[in-house]
């Protein structure tokens, strides 16, 4: 009986700290304000999300926060393409 009170205590104190360890970081995490990057004009650089799978291109003019799209359920490729004619 003794070592099941003990298996109790040891699992509350463990949620305990998993509780308290969760709540620090998502405190941690809200309380410093997300780095906000102002959109930036790149459309000079000819950069393109590429799909893998059925070719669809993206030409990227303005890139906030980078983060692929996906299409066709899988992440696009960034690619550089150097302007070889002018537009
Ligand atoms: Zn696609």
């Amino acid at each position: 009986m003794l070592f099941v009170l003990r298996v109790v205590i040891a699992v509350v104190i463990f949620l305990a700290i998993l509780v308290v360890g969760m709540a620090f970081l998502r405190g941690v995490s809200a309380g410093r304000p997300r780095e906000h990057i102002d959109p930036e004009d790149v459309a000079d650089l000819d950069v393109f999300f590429v799909c893998g799978e059925c070719g669809t291109e993206l030409q990227v003019t303005r890139l906030g926060e980078i983060q692929v799209p996906r299409h066709c359920g899988e992440p696009m490729q960034v690619v550089r393409r150097p302007r070889h004619q002018p537009a």
